[in-house]
């Protein structure tokens, strides 16, 4: 089936071929780029081949992470960060497992993570024409979204039938101009088999996150499992682990400064092709927004959990994710302005106008090409402290998060089923309404009244929202918002799974029957949510169109090709482990150790380092796991490759493609990657593998998982 799909190419016609160093290359790319020049030793074929089993065979994504298969029995190393939530939501204060760690001494005792899914990639092909084809002339922004949405979920649909068990999905590549439908296997029942102590696993803890030198032991490992038939299906006690086409050779050698490395991954979002007024409304508006509106929610669940260990677990794996965005915001905020991106980007930008404006064909066709950008996010600038804050109320207050879900689905679910948003289509309803069930879990009604009366406060000074008959009456004064956060939370049921579910099988008239007082304010709100997301679709259709002229008229000018942006969708990146220098007259090594993380211990949070570590540590218990040229057993490694968000848990390969480590984060000045990426501080950092091997066997003696990996330990 493999073979009859199309290759593509990507990159814009008549553009010579890229060998730029930055770049997350899809699968199609691959073939273009000059492996040997980069070291590695393996062909684009072995990376990747249609017909055969290659090594992709061995990557797959775990929720919004990268992982890869170590055995042939369905075992993946991911990031701990990525296993956190199935942690998380395994532990209790009387079985903190995030606190001790988590070993499954059989595959019995694994525990399940009913809101993890893998996925693998099977195939994939361009549908950039089937796509465009329902674009017409005279078509409004919002139509014209609305028609490619609706296409893209036909292809979709009628992909699935013609391969079924698969799932497809259709990416945007290049906006408003490719489209890729990919293929997909989807495993639904994932086990979490072990987790070293966050004291290992978040070493460091938000103070070292996103920093470099590192000495996080940022790892865990799951398992897949299917149907005995070898079917995806969710968690039964009968199924067996899942066998995977290939599966990766932990090379426990690791590797060494200079090394070639390459990464395979599902990096998520990055913005390279956008322009300077993009940079700006982020640099403006939503950074900082999000940096105020994050640290406030941040200190309002930390202060919650204080004395109370089960609180401090149902709000810990949203903390870090917030603190994670927050910190990263903040790296964004400051690199714009270090490296002067926006400036850079201003500057190339009016040499292409003038390109333009000197040619009598191009000037008509793209003369205000920029200027119309520009025009959509000055208007979501203006916009955007309302609409923000808007998303807010309902992200934050978890309560309004389920009841939105709710009133959503309940007006999508009355619609034919392609003009549903995604998440309420047939094909996806099962899944959203079970990530729904799990996320109630969490919910912690007192946090709660403070998000909502917090996000009411908020929004009583923002011009706009005082228009919006629903909220004037919650938002008079102070004392208001925060009566009506207690009454709203205190009165709702939105947080019982029963209600939840029999709420999902009603029309919107028995939901208003209900009486349900938080409900009833999200059915209010309805329309508002409803007319925003128009908005985004129409600033959408207009910024496809127009950045897709924008990409046509580059291609014509600039002696270079254009990579896709990072869409979540699987990605080849290469480098080496590289020193680099953050500021004048620093330079900092590319390889930490073990002796580090004794440094860093001071045995207060986040640098407590636990008992079997210091004891293996006192002990000199290292054979086999030592640097030959540091005398240490390595803990992180550092190298200039292309990564974003989605890449954590990415497997680190040597030139031969052999696992020697797990990418988990990006230096501080490599927050700026997502905008730009650059040779002197683009710097990514992934835990060794032989931490993992020494934390896993040597120091917790899960000498299984080696035997099933095929490491021997050294006796
Ligand atoms: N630690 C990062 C994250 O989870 C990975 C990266 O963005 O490089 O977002």
């Amino acid at each position: 089936m493999r073979g009859s799909l199309l290759v593509i190419a990507l990159v814009t016609a008549g553009v010579p071929n890229m060998l730029a160093d930055d770049g997350m290359f899809p699968m199609s790319e691959l073939p273009r780029v000059n492996l040997r020049e980069r070291g590695i030793e393996l062909t684009a074929e072995q990376l990747f081949n249609p017909s055969e089993i290659s090594l992709v065979d061995g990557i797959c994504r775990v929720n919004g992470c990268t992982g890869s298969f170590v055995s042939d029995s369905g075992l993946i190393i991911t990031n701990h960060h990525c296993a956190f939530d199935a942690i998380q939501k395994a532990s209790t204060s009387d079985r903190d497992l995030l606190t001790n760690g988590f070993i499954a001494g059989s595959r019995g005792e694994e525990i399940p993570a009913p809101d993890y899914q893998v996925r693998i990639t099977e195939n994939y092909r361009d549908i950039s024409a089937e796509v465009l084809s329902v674009v017409q002339e005279g078509m409004s922004f919002l139509e014209r979204t609305k028609a490619i949405e609706k296409r893209r979920k036909e292809l979709e649909i009628e992909a699935e039938r013609q391969h079924p068990g698969l799932r497809a999905e259709a990416a945007e590549m290049f906006a408003g101009r490719t489209y890729v439908l990919f293929l997909y296997t989807y495993l639904k029942d994932v086990r979490l088999v072990f987790a070293p102590p966050a004291s290992v696993g978040n070493f460091g803890g938000e103070a070292d996150n996103w920093e470099w030198p590192r000495h996080t032991g940022d790892f865990s490992f799951m398992r897949a499992y299917t149907a005995p038939d070898g079917s995806s299906a969710t968690w039964s006690a009968q199924n067996i682990p899942y066998r995977p086409k290939r599966f990766l050779r932990v090379q426990s050698a690791g590797v060494d400064e200079g090394d070639a490395v390459f990464l395979l991954g599902y990096p998520g979002r990055t913005a390279r092709h956008r322009t300077a007024s993009f940079l700006q409304y982020e640099s403006r508006v939503r950074l900082p927004l999000t940096v105020q509106l994050y640290q406030w929610q941040i200190r309002q669940m930390e202060e919650a959990g204080v004395g109370d260990r089960s609180v401090a677990i149902r709000h810990a794996s949203r903390t870090k994710s917030l603190a994670n965005v927050e910190k990263r915001s903040r790296g964004q905020l400051q690199g714009l302005q270090r490296a002067q991106i926006v400036e850079k980007r201003l500057q190339q930008e009016s040499e292409l106008q003038s390109c333009i404006e000197a040619d009598e064909v191009l000037r008509p066709k793209y003369g205000s090409v920029l200027r119309d950008i520009a025009a959509v996010y000055a208007e979501m600038e203006s916009a955007g402290p309302l609409e923000i804050h808007l998303q807010q109320l309902r992200q934050a207050c978890r309560a309004a998060a389920f009841g939105f879900a709710v009133v959503d689905a309940v007006h999508e679910r009355a619609k034919p089923d392609i003009e549903r948003e995604s998440p309420w289509m047939d094909r996806n309803y099962a899944q959203s309404v079970q990530e729904l069930k799990v996320s109630l879990r969490d919910w912690h009604p007192p946090t709660d009244v403070e998000m909502l009366s917090g996000m009411l406060r908020r929004l009583s000074s923002i011009p706009g929202a005082r228009q919006i008959p629903a909220l004037i009456p919650l938002t008079e004064s102070e004392q208001i918002c925060e009566q009506a956060a207690k009454r709203l939370i205190e009165g709702t049921r939105l947080g019982d799974a029963g209600f939840i579910e029999q709420s999902l099988g009603q029309t919107v008239d028995q939901l208003r029957a209900t009486k349900d007082p938080l409900l009833t304010l999200l059915l209010d709100l309805y329309s508002s949510y409803r007319q925003l997301r128009e908005l985004d679709k129409t600033r959408e259709g207009r910024l496809s169109r127009l950045y897709g002229s924008l990409l046509e008229v580059k291609g014509q000018f600039l002696r270079t090709g254009f990579i896709p942006d990072a869409n979540g969708t699987l990605r080849f990146t290469s480098g080496r482990v590289r020193a680099y220098s953050p500021a004048d007259a620093v330079v900092r090594t590319p390889i930490s150790t073990l002796r580090g993380v004794i440094e860093k211990t001071t045995g207060q949070d986040p640098f407590i380092t636990p008992e079997p570590v210091l004891r293996a540590y006192g002990a000199r218990d290292f054979k086999g796991f030592l640097h030959p040229r540091l005398g240490q057993v390595p803990v992180a490694i550092l190298y200039d490759t292309d990564t974003t968000g989605g890449n954590s848990g990415s497997p680190v390969l040597n030139s031969k493609g052999e696992l020697v480590g797990v990418n988990f984060d990006r230096c501080f000045e490599a927050t700026i990657n997502d905008f730009a990426w650059n040779a002197d501080y683009s710097r990514s950092i992934g835990v060794d593998i032989r931490y993992v091997l020494w934390i896993t066997g040597r120091v917790y003696g899960a000498t299984q998982l080696l035997d099933e990996m095929g490491v021997a330990l050294a006796e």
